[in-house]
């Protein structure tokens, strides 16, 4: 699946996206032992760890030099609910030491939380807490702590660069037009 998003795009959004922080200068991994990175492995009870992330198409070749701190693997698009206009293979990587990772490579689904992005009937973006389908409480949402501003800004420009791409902003649009449906409540942050 060929995405107009180049590698050397995406080392672009990876570098202004590296210092962004929820909560700025404070890790917020301190307020819940980092459970959006360890929630997979505490559920196990058992020592082998994992965490589960989507890669975007082409951001899997992020990683093609990296190797000891997670574990990819593909799905192809019939083998589950992927937009149409996405067609080959969809790469994930499971964390095998989490929170422990190389942090100037973590994928966007990690640079975003725990914010998601939106599209409204106009297609307009937008920023919205991302608590659907939730198996965890992330403090930053469940006690409205105030985001950094930077950070919304950055993650904001990102998703904006990325929805110029065909693949993306049709994923996005199809996991917006869910929500819509499934009339769940927005927490709408821009
Ligand atoms: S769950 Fe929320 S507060 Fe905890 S590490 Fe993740 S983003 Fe930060
Ligand atoms: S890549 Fe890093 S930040 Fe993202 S879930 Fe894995 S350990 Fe956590």
């Amino acid at each position: 699946m060929k995405s107009s998003i180049r590698k050397k795009d995406y080392i672009k959004i990876y570098n202004t996206t590296n210092n962004a922080s929820p909560l700025g200068e404070f890790n917020c991994g301190e307020l819940c032992d980092s459970i959006c990175c360890t929630v997979e492995s505490k559920n196990k009870e058992d020592i082998y760890s994992e965490m589960v992330l989507y890669m975007l198409p082409g951001e899997e070749e992020m990683l093609e030099n990296e190797s000891d701190w997670f574990e990819m693997y593909y799905e192809t698009t019939d083998e589950y609910r992927y937009p149409d206009s996405w067609d080959g293979k969809v790469y994930y990587i499971k964390c095998t030491n989490p929170p422990y990772c190389n942090r100037r490579l973590r994928p966007i689904q990690c640079r975003s939380f725990p914010l998601s992005p939106h599209l409204d009937k106009d297609d307009n973006l937008h920023l919205i807490y991302d608590e659907y389908d939730m198996t965890y409480q992330c403090p930053i949402i469940s006690q409205k702590l105030d985001l950094d501003e930077d950070f919304i800004k950055k993650v904001y420009k990102m998703w904006k660069r990325l929805i110029e791409d065909k693949l993306i902003f049709d994923l996005i649009k199809m996991d917006s037009e869910k929500r819509e449906k499934d009339k769940k409540e927005m927490k709408m942050v821009v």
